[in-house]
């Protein structure tokens, strides 16, 4: 153990001298880097491969596989008894919410100060980071304007820590379907994303947000008119189709917030993405979405944590919403729906982004392919597979070390030993 802490410690630090002398952000020490785990995990076979070593190069992985003969210049980092997978990727995150049972979302958007909002934001990416997490895609700002988009420079530019941010601004609802609620009427109350009233405003709204750094374009298809009610559309047929068209002219893909059944069949016929909890998907809505090969991100963890914020102690029978939760995310999957891990963290903390894993497992998923999701799977959807979510030769060098085998048990990604993002140590 000591060795093994001894080498690991040795490897970090030439990663921060390396760090500090090459500058923003850069892994820019090309002394290679031979990784040597009990096993690897390599994001899409779904196997634990014993024995396999790994090479890093630059920013890049060079090397896979068994007996690896590394170059002579090589530093070795001791990894014995922990399993090296790809870098997981966030599918649904807010880096600009903190949980709810900390402070309500009204809160949040009416009472805390941009300025602290975005110093929030720097701490959850560095442990969304930290445990593991080394993309996300960011679902919206909830108020907090355009701060994702500088926070996301800011972490390309080596200023502060955290995972590779795809992002969405400030999301667009129809005209009064959002919040906060329940103000005086002639008070203009600062709401939690941008409304739009019919199709002009909607391609307005998509490409304003697209000009100001937005990578998705993030819709609300149906939500709770006043607060207590049940969820019900929000923006038309029409309105989701101007928004697809615009954004899919600029090369962004649209992810749609649904979870009526009417709501997400807009969404599909109109040929958005992604959809977002789809909690009230039906058979038939699924197998549409699966012919269109549309994601469905199932927030189980969302609706958990909601459900425990309202007092629920985690016993069986579950609240309704949770079993609704549970029950549609295993339609989708009968269905042939390709899954998305996205948890909505930021309902609950950030850093504990395997919350959602832990969930899909017990809704009925094997560890091998919540994993696999995890990596090779959120890298397809969100078009990255070509050099994310794959532990193979020419890859991006975003690595994981697991003390143990999380193909047996997914408690292992609570014990993170190891990050890798571009081929730099950025955590022990
Ligand atoms: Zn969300």
């Amino acid at each position: 153990m000591m060795r093994r802490a001894l080498t690991l410690a040795t490897a970090l630090l030439l990663a921060a001298a390396s760090a500090a002398t090459s500058g923003a952000g850069a892994s820019a020490d090309h002394v290679p880097l031979l990784l040597r785990p009990a096993g690897v995990f390599d994001g899409v076979d779904g196997k634990v491969h014993a024995g396999w070593q790994v090479l890093v190069r630059g920013e890049r992985i060079v090397a896979v596989g068994p007996d690896l003969s590394a170059p002579a210049d090589a530093r070795i980092v001791d990894l014995a008894g922990d399993t090296l997978m790809p870098g997981m990727i966030e599918g649904h995150g807010h880096l600009f919410l903190h949980p709810y049972d900390e402070a309500s979302w009204d809160d949040q958007v009416l009472h805390e100060p941009l300025a602290l909002r975005t110093a929030r934001a720097v701490a959850h990416a560095r442990a969304t980071l930290r445990a593991g997490f080394t993309s996300a895609r960011d679902l919206g700002t909830e108020g907090a304007g355009y701060a994702d988009v500088g926070l996301k420079q800011a972490i390309d530019q080596g200023i502060v820590e955290g995972p590779r941010l795809s992002v969405a601004t400030r999301a667009i609802v129809a005209l009064g379907a959002y919040g906060p609620k329940g103000f005086e009427p002639g008070v203009a109350i600062p709401q939690g994303a941008e409304e739009v009233s019919g199709v002009e405003q909607m391609a307005a709204a998509v490409r304003r947000q697209i000009a100001a750094g937005a990578d998705w374009i993030k819709l609300y298809a149906d939500y709770r008119w006043r607060a207590g009610e049940d969820s019900r559309p929000t923006l038309s047929l029409e309105e989701i189709r101007a928004a697809v068209a615009a954004a899919h002219d600029a090369g962004r893909p649209v992810a749609v917030h649904a979870s009526t059944p009417e709501g997400m069949r807009r969404a599909i016929e109109a040929g958005v993405d992604t959809i977002e909890h789809g909690y009230g998907g039906t058979t038939s809505i699924f197998a549409s979405m699966a012919a269109k090969r549309i994601t469905l991100c199932p927030t189980l963890a969302a609706a958990d944590a909601s459900a425990r914020y309202r007092g629920w102690a985690g016993d069986e029978p579950a609240p309704p919403a949770v079993r609704a939760a549970r029950e549609s995310f295993r339609r989708a999957r009968a269905a042939g729906v390709p899954i998305c891990m996205g948890g909505d963290v930021g309902v609950y903390a950030h850093g504990s982004n395997a919350r959602e894993m832990a969930l899909m497992a017990a809704a009925g998923m094997t560890p091998a392919e919540v994993l696999v999701a995890a990596t090779s799977g959120n890298a397809r959807w969100m078009r990255v597979g070509d050099r994310l979510g794959a532990v193979r030769p020419g890859m991006l060098a975003d690595l994981v070390a697991l003390s143990g085998d999380p193909t047996v048990d997914l408690a292992a990604l609570r014990s993170v030993r190891l990050v890798m993002k571009n081929g730099t140590i950025v955590a022990p």
